[in-house]
C-alpha cells in the first residue's frame, strides 16, 4: 500500500459496496478474518485506548484511535437507536488512515458498510477459537442493519445452516429473510415469535439489538450448557442485552478489556471480573474453550484495531480493483514552509468552489 507524498484516497460507501461485489462477501469477510488474526496477535505493537464517548439523550457519538509503528488510525462512529424511525441509519461512520513517519493522511473511507463487515468478521474470529466445532444453527436476534452480515458471516465461514431470525419489529425480519433468500439458498431461515424460542436448540446465539437500554434480550434460564453467545449489541454504558447471571456461569472473552469494562456486558460485573482477550487465545496464551458444555460470551462491543485492520485491508483491496478517487485534502506546497502562498494564486474556476443547492436534512 503505498501512496505518493500528499496523495489522499478517499473510499466511497459506493465503491466499498461495488467492492464487495467484485471479490465477493464471503472471499471480503474471510481475508478479513485473516487480516484480523494477524493483526490481533501482534497485540503489543501497538498504542490503544479506550475510545472517547459522548453521550446524548438519544445516542452515542465516538473516537476511535489506534496506532502502531507504521500507520495510525482513527474512526468516528455514532449509535442512535432510534434513527431508523428518522430514516436514516442507527450507525454511521466513517474514519481514516495516516503514515506514522510524516503524520499524513493516506486515506479518507467510508466506515458504515466496512464497520458491519468488520464487525462480522470479529465475530467469526471468536466464534472459531470458542464456538463448539460441531455448531450449525445460531440464532440471530435483532434483524437490522447488521443482521446480514453476521448471518452471511457465520454460514461463509463456520458452517452454520440453519438461522433463528427475531426482533421487535417484524419488518425488520421480513427484510432480512428477503435479502438471506436470495444469498442462501440452501440455509434453514426459521421466523420465531420471541428471543426464547429463537435460542431454543440453537448452538450459537447472536443478539445484535439496538436500544439504549439495559435489556435481557437472552435469560440465564434460555442459555444451554455448549452455547456459545456471540453479543453484538450491547456496546456502551447503560446499553446491555445479557442476563448478568448468564456472564457468571460462562467463559468471557473480550476485545480490549480496559474498553469493554466500561461499554459492555460486563459493566454490570465488579472491576476484577475475570475476562480473557481474544489476542491471548489466538496466540494460543489463554484457554479459550475447554469443555464441549461450556457457555461461552464473546462480548463484543468493537474496538478500534477492527477498525484499523479494516481500513488497511479495504485500501489495498480497493487500490487492486481501481476504486479509490483522490481527495484534495491536503496543500501542495512549491515551498512547504509557505502555507500563505495558497493565498496569493489567482482565483481559478473550480467546481468544487461552486455555490451549491441546500439538501432538506430530516430534523
Ligand atoms: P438497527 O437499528 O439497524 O437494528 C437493530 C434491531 O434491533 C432493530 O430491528 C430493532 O427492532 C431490534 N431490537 C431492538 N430491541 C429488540 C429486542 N428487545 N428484541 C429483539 N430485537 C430488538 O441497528 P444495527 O446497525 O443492526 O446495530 C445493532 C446493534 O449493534 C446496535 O446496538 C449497535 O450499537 C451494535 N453494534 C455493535 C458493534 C460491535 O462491534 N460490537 C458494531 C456495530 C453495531
Amino acid at each position: 500500500m503505498t501512496n505518493h507524498p500528499g496523495q489522499v484516497d478517499f473510499l466511497s460507501t459506493d465503491a466499498a459496496a461495488l467492492l464487495v461485489q467484485r471479490v465477493g462477501l464471503t472471499d471480503l469477510l474471510r481475508g478479513l478474518v485473516s487480516a484480523l488474526e494477524k493483526d490481533f496477535s501482534r497485540w503489543e505493537d501497538f498504542d490503544k485506548t479506550a475510545r472517547l464517548a459522548q453521550h446524548t439523550p438519544d445516542g452515542v457519538m465516538e473516537l476511535m484511535p489506534v496506532a502502531d509503528a507504521s500507520h495510525f488510525a482513527f474512526k468516528y462512529v455514532n449509535g442512535h437507536p432510534k434513527n431508523p424511525q428518522r430514516g436514516i441509519p442507527s450507525i454511521m461512520a466513517f474514519g481514516a488512515l495516516m503514515r506514522a513517519d510524516t503524520g499524513a493522511p493516506i486515506l479518507l473511507s467510508e466506515l458504515t458498510l466496512t464497520t458491519a463487515l468488520r464487525t462480522a468478521a470479529t465475530s467469526v474470529m471468536a466464534a472459531k477459537l470458542l464456538a463448539r466445532r460441531s455448531s450449525r444453527s445460531m440464532a440471530l436476534i435483532g434483524n437490522g442493519s447488521q443482521s446480514e452480515f453476521q448471518a452471511l458471516a457465520f454460514v461463509g465461514l463456520l458452517g452454520i445452516q440453519s438461522l433463528r431470525l427475531f426482533d421487535i419489529d417484524p419488518a425488520a425480519t421480513d427484510k432480512l429473510i428477503h435479502n438471506l433468500r436470495t444469498q442462501l439458498p440452501g440455509v434453514q431461515l426459521q421466523r420465531c415469535s420471541s428471543a426464547a424460542e429463537a435460542v431454543q436448540g440453537a448452538d450459537i446465539v447472536t443478539t445484535v439489538t439496538a436500544d439504549k437500554a439495559n435489556a435481557t434480550i437472552v435469560s440465564r434460564a434460555m442459555v444451554q450448557p455448549g452455547m456459545h453467545l456471540n453479543a453484538v449489541g450491547g456496546d456502551c454504558p447503560g446499553k446491555t442485552e445479557l442476563d448478568a447471571a448468564i456472564l457468571l456461569d460462562a467463559k468471557v472473552f473480550v476485545e480490549f478489556a480496559p474498553q469493554s469494562r466500561i461499554e459492555g456486558e460486563i459493566q454490570h460485573m465488579p472491576e476484577d471480573f475475570a475476562v480473557t482477550e481474544l489476542w491471548q487465545v489466538l496466540r494460543g496464551e489463554r484457554a479459550g474453550r475447554l469443555h464441549e458444555d461450556d457457555i461461552t460470551v464473546f462480548d463484543s462491543v468493537g474496538f478500534a484495531l477492527e477498525d484499523y485492520t479494516a481500513l488497511r485491508y479495504m485500501h489495498a483491496l480497493a487500490q487492486q480493483h481501481q476504486l479509490l478517487q483522490p481527495l484534495a485534502l491536503l496543500p501542495q506546497l512549491r515551498n512547504p514552509k509557505n502555507l500563505f502562498e495558497l493565498l496569493l494564486q489567482p482565483e481559478a474556476p473550480h467546481h468544487d468552489l461552486a455555490p451549491t443547492h441546500c439538501h432538506a436534512i430530516p430534523a
